[in-house]
Parts: structure tokens; sequence; C-alpha cells
């Protein structure tokens, strides 16, 4: 009687093709010793095949009794044929066990079952190429709507009836180099086909196996040594690098025969790149948006809530109540100038800017937390690469807009020593938070009608940082071509109004502060 075994992980579909292959004609029981369920029935188009079900697992390592019944089985008793059930929709996952089950030299064959659900994933497996990788037949199935179901069934009898040899994987050289080792140090005592699995198991230093052959003491100093020699090498545990080196295989097969269709498309986001990181309309975008937020913050909305605070609560409301309480209480009346003048005014002064100011970093934080600031520090790179300048000296020039504290330590992302200090040297000039105040004063006091006054005070701010890094550049401290810039661009999303008002709070917060500390300065 011949035996073949199906293996595959949990919900891969085993039971599915069990019963497409046996029929109704099967048995079930307990695998010795454990209460791990047995199933087995007869081939359906031949009775003198036995289809055994090996239970459901992910590896061949012994942590669960399911494992230790599977690799037992597969050592022990070697079935003719093992069909190994793939899920094609996980593949990555369940190549985990198609590598053990191809570490134990049984004849074997792939079922990449659930070839249905790839179409809605947008995926497609290269079926030759993967065969030839693995050097095993392959063969896609659907085994719930019993698709190419008969291809497998004859490919099945072919191997049971050739037998075929397949080459055995090979992994990281170094590892394949001590492998070879232990499996001279195991030739005479284990049959050649198994002596992969063994050197493996021994490798990862596997208990179970090493009681199992019980080697002499001078071929365990010799294999230990070879294992030690690995883990220096690797710096990493014996039994890590084993299942590094599985993993490192399957990202290479599934990059070399899995297309992703999702790679291709083109989504949301890189259709507005196109637009918006475009070589002649990125940087008019870039000024209209700017435009849009001064215009937002200190021409209307922002401007509304400044004058209600300036005209109302501290131009009339508060300095009366003030007025009316110091007369109340009999103050000096060069003291009450004091406090309404001074301290009332002075706070009004502050406070004055607030909407104004809330509103802008309300508008950068939402174009921040969306994705757009990104794109900007990805146009920008474009053009300050042509002046020799680093992409990455944007960011923190970005955030020294906000505040110059923060954007001399965002200076830290630069991994030249020259561009970060450089860098650090120029943020401190960019227009931030503090001086957008005297912007917005100078542009509200003498051009109130004019809206691109203010943004283009704000960009000729930044056209003089990059003037000034141009001509740090050419000097011999700084010079030197940047690095180049890489940076993954989020897509884009609408903006989480937590995050945004988190940022919007913080910045103000700090702004409220530092006026507070020059007010009170001045006042002392
Ligand atoms: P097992 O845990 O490996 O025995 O997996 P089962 O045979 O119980 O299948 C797990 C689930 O996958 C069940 O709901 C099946 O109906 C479903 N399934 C199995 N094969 C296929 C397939 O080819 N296509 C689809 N769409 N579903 C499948």
């Amino acid at each position: 009687m011949k035996i073949v075994a199906l293996a595959g992980n949990p919900n891969s579909g085993k039971t599915t093709l069990f019963n497409l292959l046996t029929g109704s004609n099967q048995s079930v029981g307990n695998w010795p010793g454990v209460t791990v369920e047995k199933k087995q029935g007869p081939y359906r188009k031949a009775k003198e095949v036995m289809i055994q079900d090996l239970p459901g697992i992910y590896s061949l390592s012994p942590y669960t009794a399911e494992e230790v019944v599977s690799r037992k089985y597969l050592i022990e008793q070697g079935p003719d044929l093992v069909i190994n059930i793939v899920d094609a929709t996980n593949i990555e996952r369940n190549l985990y066990l198609t590598l053990q089950l191809l570490e134990t030299g049984q004849p074997l064959m792939v079922s990449l079952n659930m070839i249905d659900l790839l179409k809605k994933q947008r995926r497609k497996i290269n079926l030759k190429k993967l065969a030839y990788l693995l050097s095993v037949p392959v063969i896609a199935i659907s085994a719930l709507k019993k698709k190419n179901i008969d291809n497998l069934q004859r490919q099945a009898e072919h191997s049971l009836t050739e037998r075929p040899t397949y080459p055995q994987l090979q992994y990281d050289e170094r590892l394949e180099s001590a492998l070879t080792m232990i499996e001279k140090n195991l030739t005479g005592i284990i049959p050649a086909t198994k002596l992969r699995w063994y050197a493996i198991k021994l490798f990862e230093r596997d208990e179970q196996v090493k009681q199992e052959i019980k080697l002499d003491a001078t071929r365990q100093k010799d294999i230990e040594q070879t294992i030690d020699t690995a883990e220096k090498l690797f710096q990493d545990t014996s039994d890590s690098i084993m299942i590094n080196a599985r993993y490192e295989l399957i990202s290479r097969l599934v990059k070399m025969c899995v297309i992703d269709e999702n790679d291709f498309a083109m989504s949301f986001s890189d259709r507005v790149d196109m637009v918006v990181t475009n070589r002649w309309l990125a940087l008019p975008i870039f000024f209209l948006v700017m435009w849009a937020v001064y215009y937002l913050s200190i021409q209307t909305i922002g401007t509304m809530g400044s004058d209600w605070i300036n005209d109302v609560l501290f131009g009339s409301l508060i300095p009366n109540f003030v007025q009316e309480c110091l007369v109340k209480w009999q103050v000096a009346s060069w003291m009450q100038g004091l406090i309404i003048d001074g301290i009332v005014n002075g706070l009004g002064s502050i406070l004055g800017f607030v909407p104004q100011i809330m509103m802008l970093f309300l508008c950068l934080g939402i174009l921040e937390d969306c994705g757009y600031m990104a794109r900007i520090a990805f146009v920008m790179d474009r053009i300050f690469h042509r002046f020799n300048l680093s992409g990455k000296s944007f960011i923190p020039m970005l955030i020294s807009t906000g505040c110059g504290v923060p954007g001399i330590m965002a200076t830290r992302t630069i991994e030249n020593e020259k561009d970060r200090k450089m860098t650090i040297m120029l943020t401190t000039f960019m227009p931030c938070s503090a001086k957008l105040t005297v912007i917005a004063l100078v542009s509200g006091t003498f051009f109130p009608d004019q809206s691109w006054v203010a943004p283009s005070a704000y960009f000729l701010g930044m056209v003089a940082v990059v003037g000034s890094g141009i001509f740090l550049k050419k000097t011999k401290l700084f010079a030197g071509p940047p690095l180049p810039f890489v940076m993954e661009l989020p897509a884009y999303h609408f903006p989480k109004p937590a995050n945004v008002g988190r940022q919007v709070l913080n910045r103000a917060d700090s702004f409220i502060k530092k006026r507070e500390q020059l007010f009170l300065l001045l006042v002392c």
C-alpha cells in the first residue's frame, strides 16, 4: 500500500481536499499517545493508495503535540508522497512549513489552494517560477470550487509511480557550510536522504533529535564547535539563524513569483501627487496653498478674532471693568495708568495675535497631518539639490516656521555633519511664529488690504535662508555634495482632529508663553 500524506497550515483547506480525494470513506481516530485527531482514507480513484491527513501545523518544531506527531510521522514512517497544501492568499506564512517539509527530504508536491481568492486580492502567482525555485511540482487548485483537482491527482499519481528526487534548497552560504560540516559528522550514522534534516535539527540544538541519535563525545564536540562558530559569525543564536534563513528565502521567493497588481495600480495619492509634485506645478501650488493659509489666518478668519480681542475684549470690556474696580478700591491714578495702559493693554497686545496664530497653526497642522508637507520636502529637495543643499534641511526649516528650537532639534536626522551644522545656522533665520507676528503686524498696519504682502515677506525670508545656504556651501567649511535624500511619502488622508488640535494647542501655548516671558521682562 502506498501512502500519501496531506500537510499544511490550519485553515489551508486540507480537510476540504482530503474529502475530495477520499470521498466519504474515512476513518477517524487518535495518533498514538496523544489526543490529536488522526484521519485517513483510501484514495477514491485507487484503493491501494491511502491518504493520510496530518494535523494542521505552522512548522515542524517540537513545540506542540500536532507538530511532534507530524514530524515523527514524516521522518519515521516516511510516506510515499507528501502533498503540501499552501493557502495561496497567505503564501508568505504557508511557505515556512513548505521549506521545513523540503528539509525532511520527503518526496513533495505543492498544491496551491484557494486560487479563486487570489483575483480578489489583485495578486498573481507565477506557478512555473515557483515550481522551478522550489524544485518540486506546484499545482494551483481551488478545493472548495473543485477547480484543477484532476491535474493535482494526475501529478500526484505521476509522482507516486516515478518517485522523482528533488534537490535541496540552499540557504545562506555560511549557514550551508556549517550544515555540510555537521552532515559530515553524521555520515554513516544517518541515511543519506535524511542527513540534511538531522543536520538542521542538530544545528537548531533540537533536544529531541539530540537524544534520539546519541552521538559520541568527539562528534558532539565537533558539531558544537561548528554551531558556536556560526553563532559568532551571525551574532545570533543558532535557531534564530535558521528561522531568519528560511524567512529570507521566502521573501526572495515571493519577490520573484508573486505579482501584486496593487503595486502597479495608481492609488488616489499617486494621482494627486502627479499634480502636486509635478515639476512645473509643485511650486506655484505651494505658493497658492501658503497664500490661502495666510489669507485665512491673517486677512480673514484669524483677523476677525484678533479684531474682536483688540477692539472689544481689550478695547473696552476688560479695561472698563478693571478701571471700575481700581476706582472702587481707590487705587492711585498713576497705579491705575500702569495697570491699564501697561499690564492690561500689554496682555491685550499678546492675546490679540492668538486667533491669527491659532488659525495659522491650524492650517499648517492640517497640511502636515494630511501628508502635504512631506510632499513639499520632496519638492524642495529637487530645488535644494540644485544648489548642493540637502533636501533633509527643509524639514527642520519647515518646523522652524513654527519655532526655531524644535527646528534645530530636527536637524538630528541629517547624517552629514557639515550639512547638519549649516542647517542649524540657517533654520534660526526662518520666519518662525515670532517673526510671523512681526510680518502680520507690519503687513496688517501698512498694507491692510493687500493680501500678497504677508506671504511675500514669508517667502522672501525663505529665499534669504536658501541664499545664505548657497553662500555658505561655497565656503571651505561647508563645501561638498549633500547626501541623497530618501523619504517615504505617506498616503494622503483626512487629518485627524485630535492630532491637529494637539499641535495647534502646543504651538499656541509656546507662543503665548514666549510672549508672556518677553512681556514680563519688559514690565520688570
Ligand atoms: P483545514 O483547516 O486546513 O482543514 O481547512 P478546511 O478544509 O477546513 O478549510 C478552511 C476554510 O477554507 C473552509 O471554510 C473552506 O470552505 C475554505 N476553503 C477551502 N478551500 C478553499 C478554496 O479553494 N477556496 C475558497 N474560497 N475557500 C476554501
